[in-house]
């Protein structure tokens, strides 16, 4: 029986939406979506108020459209809108890689530095609809060359400042950017990132790119190339400092982001302007349960969806202060996060479920010794949280005080789908919850029948779908038909499988392609991984399916044990008599390979199926490994699962 945390007391108090408001405006939303979103569309200010809200169809040539005929800027948004009101009210609060290096950044300059990189960014020839690369570390610029791309009209697509020069050539060439914005160096964990070096490299092969802005950073010596490289600093200081936003359409785009490239060849994932930035400040307000005053970290980087919809667009839209950290939670060591926390009161924090393993392998006294008296509320987001790494979020880093949001969304969806409400949901450790406004999941099974009640499923979502959704993939839009609405005709297919309980609360149970059949029980991988992680010797561990004579397939488990434990036969042994004692006998792992380290992407998502073809011995066939953070750890694993024949 899953333990039950209702919302406490002293959270119901001041929450915005509680239980009787969630049903209610859930059945309108999805009744009515209509009149539902065409009053909440009024959060935004429009320059030309629309008249239509909803024209989706799923079926035939996908379309998606909302708010269609009406126009708006998205800086103007976040920025123009709030400055009478808060002008000088902190927007960004930027902690920097050294604890000694922070600043608060209000509306007003914020709004200044914007139109100023606007102006420079239209004398370099940069239009409407033209495209913009960024590869910038998590500095304040990174949000203002975003809002200023918006600003101008141009779409921005954002490379993660850890991705190799071929990563991000290809990212390039894909969307044809006209203009790359990127640092002299990033920081990182007290380690230089070479990123000028990497765009020169990149651009060997870039022919679009007409001109490079280069922030300074760290003054680290770097190549300048006349004519197309220019000074940031140089440029904006000597431009106006005042800028008219563009009238964009609703439906114009606002940026393409490159998916993590968990499952294969990144996708060029288009959002628009007036639906995307509706949904993520709506999200933003009522999922992080945002009052005024608030200071909200989410710990993501910029190159991430998550960065775009919950560090930049939703929560500048809302007027909030929002803090920017460009280092990592390990460093000077493992009590950063929790530091920063009680340098700059935070009272709602958001991080994903990687970074919450990686600190549970270090020890709770290293969160203990601060005093997070500040917070309020957590989120998680990315991957399935474990109920273990949950319970610990909770009880460690929340003091039993705060409610967690188990944030499920992708980059296709603009912004977060399935998740608690914290002042109505009662939580489940490890369960996302239930949708959000708008929000119709569906679950089938195999040929496409939909299944009713509690059942577990490929989770798909129904029409009219919610104004955050992505409009197409940049430059292809026949695959994105493909891709997301042709498995199941008449639904958006996600890719993750579900299960549904008795309460209607959803479980992502994994991406569908992970599914093990083990002797024809259908098994995801979370619930194998969770059951592991919960041993006390074991830190992470991801499971796959590998071809078995018998069983069809058998259940491979690659497992990180906590520091200091030696891997030994007898502990292999029980691990197996763990698995099949908490889960049962089905799901006992046939093989368990110890594992130092796991493949993950740049944004810590386990890459299961590079773990697959390693478990299958077909070393040769990895494909798409581009956006693995570290290689060396592949090559690790096939040489101990050779070693082991
Ligand atoms: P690609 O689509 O290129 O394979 P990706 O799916 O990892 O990469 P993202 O859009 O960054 O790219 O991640 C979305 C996916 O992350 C979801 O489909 C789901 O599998 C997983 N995910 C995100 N949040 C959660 C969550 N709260 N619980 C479970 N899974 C989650
Ligand atoms: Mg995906």
């Amino acid at each position: 029986m899953t333990e039950l945390f209702p919302v406490p007391a002293e959270f119901a108090k001041q929450a915005l939406i509680d239980e009787k408001t969630y049903q209610e405006w859930y059945a309108r939303s999805v009744n009515d979506p209509d009149g539902f979103w065409g009053e909440h569309g009024k959060r935004l200010d429009w320059i030309k108020p629309y008249t239509k809200v909803k024209e989706v169809s799923y079926t035939g040539d996908v379309s998606i459209n909302w708010f269609a005929d009406g126009t708006l800027n998205v800086a103007a948004n976040c920025l123009d809108r709030h400055l009478a009101k808060r002008g000088d009210q902190t927007a960004i609060i930027w902690e920097g890689d050294d604890p000694n290096d922070s600043k608060h950044v209000t509306y007003r300059e914020l709004h200044e530095q914007v139109c100023r990189l606007s102006n420079v960014m239209t004398d370099l020839g940069v239009k409407k609809g033209d495209r913009v690369t960024i590869y910038l570390p998590m500095i304040v610029e990174a949000a203002v060359a975003m809002l200023a791309c918006a600003r101008v009209g141009a779409i921005h697509s954002i490379v993660f400042g850890g991705f190799s020069p071929d990563a991000l050539a290809g990212r390039i060439q894909d969307c044809d950017s006209s203009l790359v914005i990127t640092a002299d160096e990033g920081l990182r964990g007290g380690r230089k990132v070479p990123l000028k070096a990497n765009v020169d490299k990149a651009l060997e092969t870039c022919w679009s790119v007409k001109n490079v802005l280069v922030v300074k950073r760290t003054g680290g010596n770097i190549h300048m190339v006349t004519g197309r490289d220019h000074w940031y600093e140089e440029l904006t200081a000597k431009a106006g400092a005042t800028h008219t936003a563009v009238e964009m359409n609703a439906e114009d785009p606002l940026f393409i982001l490159y998916t993590s490239g968990s499952t294969g060849k990144p996708k060029g994932v288009l959002h628009t302007t007036g639906g995307y930035l509706c949904y993520a400040s709506m999200t933003h307000q009522y999922v992080f349960d945002y009052h005024e005053g608030d200071v909200y970290w989410c710990t993501a980087d910029v190159g991430w969806v998550t960065g775009h919809s919950y560090i930049v667009y939703g929560p500048l839209a809302n007027g909030a202060i929002t803090l920017m950290f460009e280092g990592i939670p390990t460093y000077p060591d493992a009590s950063r996060f929790w530091q920063v926390v009680d340098k700059h009161k935070v009272n709602i924090f958001y991080t994903a479920p990687t970074a919450i393993r990686s600190l549970m392998r270090e020890g709770e006294e290293m969160v203990k010794k601060t005093s997070r008296s500040s917070l309020r509320l957590l989120g998680s987001v990315g991957e399935p949280i474990n109920p273990e790494a949950w319970l610990w979020y909770h009880r460690v880093v929340g003091d039993n005080r705060c409610p967690i949001v188990d944030t499920w969304w992708q980059t296709e969806t603009g912004g977060i789908l399935i998740t608690p409400l914290p002042g109505a949901t009662a939580l489940k450790p490890g369960s996302a919850t239930r949708p959000f406004f708008g929000v119709k999941p569906v679950m089938v099974d195999a040929e496409g029948k939909v299944l009713e009640g509690a059942v577990e499923g490929n989770l798909c979502l129904a029409e009219p779908g919610w104004p955050g959704q992505m409009r197409t993939i940049f430059g292809d839009h026949k695959r994105f038909g493909e891709t997301y609405f042709s498995t199941y005709p008449g639904y958006y297919f996600t890719g993750d499988g579900a299960r549904r309980d008795e309460d209607g609360y959803y479980w992502i149970t994994g991406r569908v392609d992970d599914v093990i059949n083990v002797s024809g029980h259908r098994m995801g991988t979370a619930e194998v991984e969770s059951a592991l992680v919960a041993h006390p010797k074991v830190a992470e561990a991801a499971v796959v399916g590998y071809p078995h004579e018998i069983k069809g397939q058998g259940i491979y488990a690659y497992v990180t044990l906590i520091q200091g434990e030696e891997p030994t036969e007898e502990l292999r042994k029980e691990l197996v008599a763990w698995v099949r004692k908490e889960i049962g006998p089905i799901a006992s792992p046939d093989l368990i390979q110890w594992s130092p380290g796991l493949p993950k992407t740049r944004s810590g998502k386990i890459m299961r199926r590079i773990l697959r073809k390693i478990a299958e011995n077909e070393f040769g066939a990895l494909g798409d490994t581009s956006t693995l953070a570290d290689p060396t750890v592949v090559e690790d694993l096939i040489e101990n699962r050779m070693n082991r024949g």
